[in-house]
This record gives structure tokens, sequence and C-alpha cells, in this order.
């Protein structure tokens, strides 16, 4: 998920490829590394920590000379942050190097055969067994590193960016990408790889940006072939001239980081789904939940601990864990929970969620729960995070890394991980039928689409943005599953726009929030046609003759409060325990660009941080 670059050349590649690992900074990273070939050998320095890191370590280790090398910003994914575990990865001759950005998700069983070869592993990586396979392919099959990685990668599940050399041969790189990205920039007499075009704007213009499913031969001197790994086809290079800044290409071409991170959703949702939903073969592969399956089905209830967004997740899975695992759930405040001399047993389970993994009241109430025999499971996105640490067992949400202040894609990653877990356990105590368990996964796996769909309403949620940007206050309701989405469309509002908001059961609307009514309060209501659709509708006719403006985020095709709202915001449809992950889309947009229009900073808003490390 991080950062890859590469040269080619007749220039000195390190500094090349230190200055573009900085470029690439802003993905945010735990690790860095460098592979460099200086004209007899292959030398290779890397390191825990940040770039300037990897500097100080490889002026003691390495001679910067070379004309051909690989570098690395790593954001783990298997095994944690250490110096092992960076990339560069070498295979076991010593002769091949990779570099990989992705998850190998049959590296389990890639690993398995590896060693039953006589191939050994000093990292906990999915990488390493990648580039080992590559090696094991080029000597069975006697074929060159550009074959044999082909064949290797045709017997890989998963996503990837990479970037291999052979340092018998090192006027040859390869390059491949599978759902991450890749760039080749075009010199004179050189070539630049990198995850985006950042790392080589000032010695070129001319790009080639691979496509899914495509590898590049690079040769010195002797240009680029790029073919179809599948079916091995040629496809012409396309060479576009770049007219985008540094700014722009860290951002994606949006605006902000927040914004750049709702659009990824659909990504960031098939990653955390990635390896773990095997619709075809009707499973759910998890395994911290596997391994422990006895703690999770001889629980009396699951409590859940977390703070802010985290909390809102929290709330989703409660209502997705008694509807479909029928166990009892309480979601607690972290910051609460640890001061409040809680009632924990043994038979309890503690679910801890927060993006950063470094929250720390969510800590402290880990250690609590610890402390009197509960089993302790952690979702967070960073690994090797101190959660991921403290905890028995548990599920990152391979979100990639999110640099806006205001969560948004960690928020529906964490209800995509558990609701992976909601329907592990319902599988596994028969609580819901296999045809049931089948619709969820095929109605899960079409998320990203749906994801996709909500974001087209983009400028038309600009529109009603700009009508009430004004409004001192705002109020959000739903019900069931989206009540907790209301609070986190309020919350969002607040964060970066700085208007007061509140979310509120749509019902509870008459034992208070009412009186708040007027023709200057706008009032988002989620009401989406499965769950509680007409009574919603009800809630909003109490608003109507109030006076009270009405935003509807509604099912496509609605028409009964389309006629009640002064506007209506579509999603998708999809089952009433998937909904959240698409109602919340409209929520964070609308908060985008009021913010915006507001003239607020969207990613770093005042008074808050992205890490809450102090309680
Ligand atoms: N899966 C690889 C690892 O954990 C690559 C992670 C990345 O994208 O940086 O090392």
């Amino acid at each position: 998920m991080c950062g890859i670059v590469g040269y080619i050349g007749t220039r000195e590649a390190y500094p090349i490829i230190i200055e573009g690992l900085k470029r690439l900074e802003y993905r945010g990273y735990d690790s860095a590394g460098i592979a460099l070939y200086d004209g007899k050998d292959l030398k290779v320095s890397k390191t825990k920590g940040k770039v300037v890191d990897l500097e100080e370590r490889s002026e003691k280790e390495i001679t910067k000379h070379g004309n051909v090398g690989i570098g690395h910003t790593r954001w783990a994914t298997h095994g944690v942050p250490n110096d092992v575990n960076s990339h560069p990865h070498i295979s076991n001759s010593g002769e091949l190097v990779i570099i990989h950005n992705g998850i190998i998700e049959n590296y389990e069983s890639l690993k398995k055969e590896l060693i039953s070869r006589g191939y050994t592993f000093k990292s906990d990586t999915d990488t390493e067994v990648l580039i080992n396979l590559i090696e094991d392919v080029k000597r069975q099959e006697n074929v060159k590193l550009g074959k044999a990685v082909q064949i290797a990668l045709n017997q890989v599940i998963g996503a990837y960016a990479i970037a291999v050399f052979d340092k018998n041969k090192p006027e040859e790189v390869v390059i491949a990408r599978l759902g991450s990205p890749l760039a080749i920039g075009v010199g004179k007499d050189d070539f630049f790889i990198a995850s985006d075009a950042s790392p080589f704007l000032e010695y070129t213009k001319d790009a080639i940006y691979l496509e899914d499913e495509e590898m590049a031969i690079i040769r010195l001197h002797k240009g680029i072939k790029i073919r179809k790994i599948k079916d091995d086809s040629l496809v012409d290079p396309y060479v576009q001239k770049l007219q985008i800044n540094l700014e722009q290409i860290e951002k994606g071409g949006f605006d902000h980081f927040m914004l750049k991170e709702i659009h990824e959703q659909p990504k960031a949702i098939t990653d955390t789904y990635r390896g773990r939903l095997l619709r075809q073969e009707a499973i759910i592969k998890m395994a911290g939940v596997e391994d422990n399956m006895k703690k999770f089905l001889n629980a009396d209830r699951i409590i859940i601990v977390a703070c802010g967004t985290s909390w809102h997740a929290g709330l989703v899975a409660e209502y997705i864990f008694e509807d479909l695992a029928r166990v009892p759930v309480e979601v607690e405040y972290a910051s609460e929970f640890r001061y409040r001399n809680p009632i924990i047993t043994e038979k309890d389970v503690l679910i801890a969620i927060s993006q950063s993994g470094e929250t720390a009241d969510t800590l402290a109430a880990i250690k609590l729960a610890k402390s009197k025999g509960a089993f302790v499971f952690g979702v967070c996105n960073v690994v090797g995070s101190s959660i991921a640490r403290e905890t028995h067992a548990g599920a990152y949400t391979h979100a990639g890394p999110e640099i806006g202040v205001a969560s948004t894609k960690a928020f529906t990653t964490q209800i995509t991980v558990l609701t992976l877990i909601a329907l592990r356990l319902a599988r596994a105590k028969g609580t819901i039928s296999s045809t049931d368990f089948r619709h969820h996964l095929l109605e899960l796996e079409m998320i990203p689409k749906k994801v996709e769909e909500a974001l087209k309403s983009d400028a038309h949620i600009r529109k009603i943005s700009e009508i009430y940007k004004e409004a001192p206050n705002m109020l959000y309701l739903g019900r069931g599953y989206n009540f907790p989405v209301a609070l986190e469309g309020a919350l969002k509002l607040k964060e970066i726009s700085y208007i007061h908001a509140e979310g509120y059961p749509a019902a509870e609307m008459k034992h208070g929030p009412i009186a708040l009514i007027d023709e200057n309060m706008p009032i988002i209501v989620i009401a989406t046609k499965k769950g509680h659709y007409e009574k919603v509708v009800s809630n909003i006719q109490e608003i109507k003759s109030r006076k009270g403006k009405i935003i509807g985020i509604v099912t496509e095709g609605d028409v009964q409060v389309k006629e009640l709202a002064d506007h209506v915001i579509e999603v998708p449809e999809t089952l009433e325990s998937l909904s959240p992950l698409l109602t919340t889309i409209p929520l964070q947009l609308l908060s985008y660009h009021i913010a915006v229009m507001l003239g607020k900073n969207v990613d770093q808003p005042r008074n808050l941080a992205k890490s809450v490390t102090v309680e």
C-alpha cells in the first residue's frame, strides 16, 4: 500500500530513489529499504522507521553507487514492522531481489510448498514468499526472469505492485501490477519506476501507467515491453505527457486527502474482505477468529470498546452481531469503561476498535479487560500497532494509510471486518441459514460497486451543501442499523465544518429534539427501504409539519420520501445490515463540501489529532 521507487539508467540511482521515497512519504509507512547494484554486487539496506533512518543506516552499510536500484516504503500487512520484514527481500540464492506493495493472499500455501522444496524464510512477509516462488519457477522451468515472474504471478491470488531484478542481469528490471498503482517515467537514457509520478517529475514528464494485470520488462538502452500477465499478449505502451504538480499527485488529483479517502472506499473495502470472503466456497476465513473460535462460541457476551468514529462502527456491529450471531453485545466508550469498575469475566470477549491502534483510552480498556481474564480481540488498521500487540488476537482492516483527520475509509472498513466476524460466528453457531449466509456474502461482495454508485451523487450533494452551508445547527436521524450512521454523519460535520450537529434515533426525536425544529433547521433523515421505512416516513411527516428542511437519504427509486423531503440523495439497494456502508457515503460528502465552502481546513481540523494517544 505504500511506496515503490526504482531506477535503471546512467545516473546514480541512490539519490533518485531516496528523494523519490521521501516524495511518497505522504502515503504513510513504517519501514524503508533500498537495493542497489553497484557494478559488482547487490547491496541492500533496510530498516524499520522513516526514510531518514534508512539514509542514516545506508550511510554505514552500503556504498551508495550504482545505476540500477529499487527502493520501498512499507505499510506492513504481513509481519510486524521491523528490520527483517522491511523490503527489499532477497531470494534464497541471493540473486533475485524484490519490492512489493499489496497482499499475496495465498502466501501460506505457497510458503508451505516452497518449504517442502527446501526453501527457508527469514521474514514473516508474503513478499519473501513471492520472490522465492519466482526463483523456484525460474529454476524449474529454466526460463528468463520476465517469464518466471509471469508464471509465478499466475499462481498468485491477491494484489500487488512489484519490481524485481536479478543481480546477474542488472540491465533489466521487471515490474507488474494488480490492484496497486505503478508508473514508469521514460527518460532520455533511463527509466524510472514509482507508485505515482511524484518521484520522477523533475526528470521526465513522459509517463506510462501500467494497467492492472500488466507487467513490463524494462531494459537499459533497449526499451520497454509490456505484456498481459494472464495471456502473454503484447500491449502498446501509451506514453502520456504529465501536466500535474507534486501536490496534485499526492492527493491523487483530489483537493484534499479526505476526499481522496472517501473515493478510495470501494478499493479499501475490497482490500478488507480480500482473501477472507470466499464466496465461491461459501466461507469466511479469518485466522484470528478461527484460531479462537471456542472463545467466541463460549462467550456470554461481547463487549466492544472504542472512541469516536470507531465507537460508531462498534454500534453498527452491535446490531449485526445480535441480529445475525445472536450474542449479546455492549458497546462502550473506552474512556468511560476504563474508569467505571465494569463487570468483566473470563467468559467475556472484548473487541477493541481503533484505526491507529494507538488510542490511549482503548489501550487502557484492553489492559483492564485482560487483567480480569477476558479474551481481547483487536480491530485496527495499523499493523504492529500497540493495540495489535496488546490484544490476544485480531483482524486488520487493511484500509491503507488514512491521512485526513476525519475518519472515512477507516469507518467503512471497520464495519466490513466486524460484519465478516459476525457472519463467521453466525455460521459457526448455526444462527444463520446457509442460503442467508451466501446471500450476505454475495451482497457484501457487491458493496464496493455500490459505493462507487453512491459516490456519483457528489455533484448533487455539492448543490445541497451550498444551500445549507450557513446553517448553525443540523440534526441527523436514523433508525436501526442507520442510527449509528446518523451519529457518525453528525460527528463528521462537527469535526470539519464546526457546525453544531446532533445524531438521534429517529423515534427519539419527539422526546426532545423536536422542540428545535423550525424552518431554519436542516434535518438529514436516513430512510432506506429496508428496515423501519414506514416508521421513518412518519417521522419525516412530523418534521414536515413543523417546517423543518428535510434531506432524505433514500434507496434508489424511492417515491414516498421524495414527495415529502426538500431533497433526496439516493443510494443503491442492499441488505439492511449492510446499508450503513452505503448511507454513510453521502453524509461524508455533505460534511466535506460544507467544510470546503466554509473555507475550513478539511484535512487538519482545529483541535483534533489523527491518533489520540493521550487520555
Ligand atoms: N504485504 C507486504 C508486507 O507486509 C507489503 C506491504 C506494503 O504494501 O507495503 O510486507
